[in-house]
């Protein structure tokens, strides 16, 4: 039986975050914030006064924080542009915001891009990640996909581009675009069809992912699973129940598979 389609996973599969901790994620993101809000000033959509950004930053995290505990449940994204529009909203009710006009989405990506380009810096390819795409491409029937849990789709696109990686993909799917996260299946389905194949070809297909999103979802929906050993564990990990599970710890060794 040959192998249709691969589709990855982005984080600690194919790239890592260097010494990831709750509170470098946390830093990385209040630079990223404080971006967005310079440009908001720059724009003058919001006055240069601490009790005004201050209220910003306490509405955008609260917001953040709550959709988060929520998508956990229902598995569906909340995208970043999203928050952003709604905290705006909420301190134009307030009067604290300057600008009448409604705030046109091209504004609120690119607010949202400067949110994730510190984290955009952080995550870098494994070594063996290019290497391995370009192996994987040279087979020319081979669909490959990527599925990520992601809030910002622009963000995603930008480190493939970055590190010239976005050539290799037959299909980019983030979260944030699809409206649901892994491992809700119709994402996974999505993807498919898109890579230019269909659900009956699922069993022919590999997932390779670190966590039980990527894994559970793609068992589910009968793909074949690959799972990559991270070099970091994460706090309240869910365990995953799989039988015969494929643990892999390079994700080299994936061309292996490929037959
Ligand atoms: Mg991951």
């Amino acid at each position: 039986m040959k192998i249709k389609g691969i589709i990855f996973d982005f984080g600690f599969t194919l790239f890592s975050f260097e010494n990831p901790s709750v509170e470098k994620y946390y830093e990385c993101f209040k630079k990223g914030l404080l971006k967005s809000i310079e440009s908001l000033k720059q724009e003058n959509i919001i006055l240069e006064q601490e009790e005004i950004i201050k209220e910003f930053i306490s509405i955008f995290n609260k917001k953040k924080s709550s959709y988060f505990r929520e998508s956990i449940k229902t598995k569906d994204e909340f995208p970043t542009s999203q928050i952003f529009k709604e905290v705006i909203e909420i301190l134009k009710e307030k009067g604290l915001i300057l600008e009448q006009s409604v705030l046109k989405q091209e504004f609120l990506e690119e607010l949202s891009e400067l949110y994730h380009s510190c984290e955009e810096e952080e995550w870098k390819p494994y070594k063996e990640t290019k290497k391995t795409l370009e192996s994987l491409s040279s087979h020319k029937t081979l669909k490959i996909g990527l599925i990520s849990n992601h809030p910002n789709h622009k963000t995603v696109k930008n480190m493939l581009k970055n590190n010239d990686m976005k050539k290799y993909f037959n299909a980019i799917v983030t979260s944030a675009k699809f409206g649901k996260r892994k491992p809700n299946r119709d994402i996974f389905f999505h993807t498919l069809k898109k890579m230019g194949l269909n659900e009956e070809d699922a069993k022919d297909c590999l997932m390779v992912g670190d966590e039980a999103a990527d894994a559970v979802g793609a068992y589910k929906i009968g793909m074949k699973v690959l799972l990559k050993k991270r070099e970091y564990e994460f706090p309240f990990e869910t365990k995953i129940d799989i039988p015969n599970l494929v643990k892999i710890t390079s994700v080299s060794e994936v061309l292996d598979y490929i037959y």
